[in-house]
């Protein structure tokens, strides 16, 4: 994974996309129903010592810590418990830190102002995931995420608060969210709200998701069942011609927008073992 440390304030989450790969991460808090991570969200507690201790040894490493990898520390959980306001205001003291934030949600604009100073003491990208611009489409693969254009507005008050942002189109859905006209409307937006990178990265279907993903196919999309069980026949990836087409095409929407776009593998690896930010619970 393209960086060192990890820092996930909440283990569960209820925006309870139907492609989200964390799913299988609650089978470790003994729940083996793939519905209970969008239902059972635990909130960790923070120790501010022990969290200033780890960022400062993230720091001197120079590694990158990721806010947000498994689960969406924006959530709505986060509007009344502030653990990833309490994170980032320890980061605050912390110089020379590298940070990375990625969400689906328009909370992170709450925190435009922290972190515009943290963007000024070290290194802050704040990652958008939106995967369509279609509000609808949206809607029933994201049931509880704002919406795709609220989130473009939140990206804009950041890139104005001096906070670097980027487009995650991540995953891009075969069939539904591949198109053309999907990925170069998303990628203008993007543009417009001041984005300075596009990543991409095809869906990835892993045991736990796959079959949550499929049962949602089946009651929404049933013409596309028998294209998806021929595309993942062979396990949790999309065949290589495949993804190599969808990249490609998201490399020339991008450069026609704009702005460089980058497959989520090519980002530079700090170190292939990340290690999780002390968030006791
Ligand atoms: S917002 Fe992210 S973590 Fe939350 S359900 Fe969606 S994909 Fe999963």
């Amino acid at each position: 994974m393209p960086f060192g440390w990890t820092a996930n304030p909440y283990r569960g989450c209820e925006m309870g996309c139907r492609y989200c790969y964390a799913r299988y991460t609650h089978e470790f808090l003994g729940h083996n129903d793939p519905a209970t991570f969008e239902r059972r969200v635990y909130v960790k507690r923070t120790d501010a010592s022990s969290l200033r201790r780890d960022l400062v040894r993230a720091s001197k490493s120079g590694l990158l810590v990721a806010l947000g990898t498994a689960t969406d520390p924006y959530q709505p959980v986060e509007g009344r418990f502030e653990v990833t306001r309490r994170l980032l205001e320890a980061a605050r003291e912390v110089p020379g830190l590298r940070l990375s934030i990625t969400t689906k949600s328009t909370l992170v604009s709450r925190d435009a102002h922290l972190l515009g100073e943290l963007a000024r003491r070290g290194e802050l990208s704040v990652n958008f995931s939106i995967v369509t611009l279609d509000g609808a489409l949206a809607r029933t693969l994201e049931p509880r995420a704002p919406r795709p254009d609220l989130r473009f507005s939140a990206m804009q008050t950041l890139a104005a608060a001096g906070v670097e942002t980027r487009l995650f189109i991540m995953p891009v859905l075969p069939l539904l969210t591949d198109g053309e006209e999907n990925l170069k409307s998303l990628l203008g937006a993007a543009r417009a709200a001041g984005a300075a990178l596009a990543e991409s990265n095809v869906l990835f279907l892993r045991s736990g998701t796959r079959e949550t993903f499929f049962a949602f196919l089946r009651a929404e999309f049933p013409r596309l069942v028998p294209e998806y069980e021929r595309l993942y026949a062979r396990g949790a990836y999309a065949p290589a011609s495949y993804v190599a087409e969808i990249e490609a095409r998201v490399r020339r929407l991008g450069a026609a927008a704009g702005f460089p776009t980058r497959r989520r593998s090519d980002r530079p690896l700090d170190t292939p073992r990340p290690r999780q930010l002390s968030l006791i619970w």
